[in-house]
């Protein structure tokens, strides 16, 4: 298969979550969920307030008790985003939000008291117009699947997933948005692939219990990495062991961009720096990200060490400096169009990207023209 068709975001069909519209060809969203207990208020909205800030667009809160479910709609009027109470256990809790202000319900059939109890949250649902996600969990499967499989594979998520769905759909129940979490990166990996070949829901994506920064970050990295590369993907959580929940909403986003599917500022690509090097690239590249911070042009900026690739990504990028000898050339696509002094980098730099709208000027120099510029004598 071409790279660039498995790269094609599959079609899912669209549910509507609040304001927002979760599947087809809408963004992929980010969420997180607080680590408060949903019975203070006051903490749990302003963790929710901090995931808000950093750009989180659904928060889910967890409701296992009486007291947390009398605080969801309390807590859903102090923010500014969709609210998804999340259940496991007692299905009354379930049954409970759906009169509440949410604007979706999470459960684990799995672990929601057995069918009876599992049909009539769906039949309120419904009636309610509440849609609902299916998050079945590698640790907390049926016990039937298990002994059927032997273990908690690909095979038997998917299974599980796809019984749950079934009996909501013979309920005239279709707002459903479907996760199939596992702790092992390739168990998760393989069961949304599995599972995408077989259903058209929307999917939520995530690898559970990825565990402290960084390593946290890495595993997530590399399995929801592969995941929405396979094309697949509605909304993602980075379930990560941190104090600052910001992380997970950062962490999301770059996975985002890194793959592609969802660019919202720009990216810098810059080299990691050898024995050639001949400006101080660190704080060059530094002070450009700092500056950056809130630019949400989705521009390719390439900032190189010397003339070995410079040129070569400069050339790619939207904007790029190639450099050496303490001094730099820059290119803006595919074109030089200033020559600068290494203090000077960072301000020219960003001066093209200010004014990238009505930037008109480019050069004429052939790429080859900037080695005698900036080329180290042997
Ligand atoms: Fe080294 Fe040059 Fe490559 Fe940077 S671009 S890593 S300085 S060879």
């Amino acid at each position: 298969m071409a790279y660039s068709e498995s790269v094609k975001r599959r079609k899912t069909r669209e549910v509507g979550v609040g304001p927002l519209v979760i599947g087809g060809e809408n963004p992929i969203w980010v969420q997180s969920m607080t680590a408060t207990h949903t019975e203070d208020i006051e903490g749990t909205v302003s963790q929710i307030h901090e995931l808000e800030e950093a750009g989180c667009e659904l928060v889910r809160v967890t409701v296992p008790r009486l007291k947390a479910l009398e605080n969801v709609t309390t807590i859903r009027q102090k923010i500014g985003i969709p609210l998804i109470c999340d259940i496991h256990f007692d299905y009354r809790m379930a049954l409970g939000c759906l009169d509440e202000s949410c604007e979706k319900i999470r459960i684990n059939p799995g672990n929601i008291g057995g069918p009876d109890r599992y049909k009539q949250v769906v039949k309120k649902a419904k009636n309610q117009g509440i849609p609902m996600r299916i998050g079945v969990n590698a640790g907390s499967l049926e016990r039937d699947l298990v002994e059927k499989y032997g273990w908690p594979c690909p095979e038997a998520l998917v299974e599980s997933a796809l019984r749950h769905i079934e009996t909501a759909e013979s309920l005239g129940y279709d707002q459903m948005v479907v996760s199939l979490k596992s702790s092992h990166v390739p168990t998760a990996l393989e069961s949304y692939r599995l599972f995408s070949e077989q259903s058209d829901y929307p999917t939520h994506i995530g690898i559970t219990e990825a565990g402290m920064v960084p390593y946290g970050i890495t595993k997530s990295a590399v399995g929801l990495g592969a995941i929405l590369l396979g094309g697949i993907g509605d909304t993602i959580r980075v379930s990560l062991l941190t104090e600052r929940k910001s992380d997970e909403v950062d962490a999301a986003f770059d996975m985002l961009q890194a793959t592609t599917r969802r660019v919202r500022k720009p990216e810098v690509i810059a080299c990691p720096t050898c024995g050639r090097l001949e400006i101080d690239l660190q704080k060059v590249v530094t002070e450009v990200e700092e500056r950056l911070k809130n630019q949400d042009l989705p521009l390719k900026i390439s900032i190189l060490g010397c003339i070995v690739n410079g040129p070569g990504e400069a050339r790619e990028a939207d904007i790029g400096i190639a450099a050496g000898r303490g001094k730099g050339v820059i290119f803006k696509k595919g074109e030089i169009i200033r020559h600068v002094e290494e203090s000077e980098m960072v301000d020219a730099l960003m001066d093209v990207i200010d004014n990238w709208d009505e930037e008109t000027e480019t050069g004429t120099a052939a790429p080859g023209d900037l080695l005698p510029v900036i080329q180290t004598p042997q």
